[in-house]
């Protein structure tokens, strides 16, 4: 039977360990709160909690005796710290969250933008989910827009086009991890070298890099320093060249009735359309949640569109 001297020892010892996790998030909120407004400060300390230690934000309002240990403290001293240094959150956790799921995401990879979620629920909303189709997503970065449209059409062949080698390992690790299974290739649009171009190919999407160079200087410090500028930016000479380049691949690998969903730049919404007419292509603009036209639809006007009856071509 224990002493009341090892209890009394004993007591003081557990309640001492770790920091309690409510008034840690308040202390870091306040030095988050130095440098951002306080609603941000708040919702990052909250993504913070969520996405490093998996506390959501229920169990932080009601469990106000949770503690932490040492090491998540530190943890979150120095993803303060980063954070403070502008450093994008996402980059800090190392995940992004995509139409319900959560990609692992670093600097060599585009943190996935509300947009193009909504990309991919346009392109769901629009196509039969239940037929089996190939799928080329072309610069796939972390993987999101393959990843999410494979979950949403099971029967989807899915091939995902990368030119960086390690945005590549990225989204082969989150198809890993979200248990998706679709086809890796390591290739540059602009200069094709791999067999898989030579497939016929029902759906194509794209979120090529878009922005001109001379856009940079509206762009927020935070992106311009982490984000990866090869999947960002364009010249200002020929900022279409990856459209361009992604319509005469799909002009002469569409099957009849197959479709291009790119995600564009809202001031060359136009031009593309324009291009898209050029290349044989009926085409349309879409606005995203923002009101801004953010994605073009298009299709071969010399096919006609059985997408729904059509049988599958592999
Ligand atoms: N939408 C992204 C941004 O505004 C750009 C994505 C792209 O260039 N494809 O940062």
């Amino acid at each position: 039977m224990p002493t009341s001297s090892n209890l009394s020892n004993k007591v003081p010892f557990t309640t001492m360990i770790g920091f309690n996790l409510n008034k840690t998030k308040r202390h870091f909120t306040e030095v988050l709160a130095e440098r951002f407004p306080q609603r941000e400060a708040e919702q990052l300390m909250r993504i913070l909690l969520e996405d490093l230690f998996g506390i959501d934000l229920k169990r932080q309002l009601m469990e106000p005796s949770l503690r932490i240990d040492e090491l998540q403290h530190a943890l979150l001293r120095t993803s303060v710290d980063r954070l403070l240094a502008g450093e994008p959150v996402q980059y800090v956790t190392g995940l992004a969250h995509f139409d319900g799921m959560a990609f692992r995401v670093n600097p060599s990879v585009l943190i996935p933008r509300p947009e193009t979620e909504e990309l991919v629920w346009k392109i769901a909303a629009q196509l039969p989910t239940d037929r089996p189709m190939r799928l080329w997503d072309i610069g796939t970065g972390s993987g999101c827009i393959a990843i999410a449209l494979a979950k949403r059409f099971p029967l989807a062949k899915v091939t995902a086009f990368e030119v960086s080698p390690l945005a590549l390992e990225t989204a082969k690790g989150n198809a890993e991890r979200l248990q998706v299974t679709l086809d890796f290739v390591l290739d540059d649009v602009l200069n094709p070298q791999s067999e898989t171009w030579n497939e016929p190919v029902d759906l194509v999407v794209s979120n090529p890099p878009y922005i001109r160079e001379s856009e940079k200087t509206a762009m927020e410090p935070n992106v311009l320093e982490y984000e990866p500028g090869t999947a960002l930016f364009v010249p200002d000479e020929d900022p279409l060249l990856f459209y361009r380049q992604i319509l005469s691949l799909a002009k002469s690998q569409l099957n009849p009735g197959g479709v291009v969903w790119f995600e564009i730049n809202e001031a060359l919404g136009e031009e593309l359309l324009c291009l898209c007419k050029e290349q044989g292509f009926q085409a349309d603009l879409w606005e995203d949640y923002a009101g801004k036209p953010r994605f073009v639809c298009a299709t071969r006007t010399s096919g006609i569109n059985v997408m729904v009856s059509r049988r599958p071509s592999w």
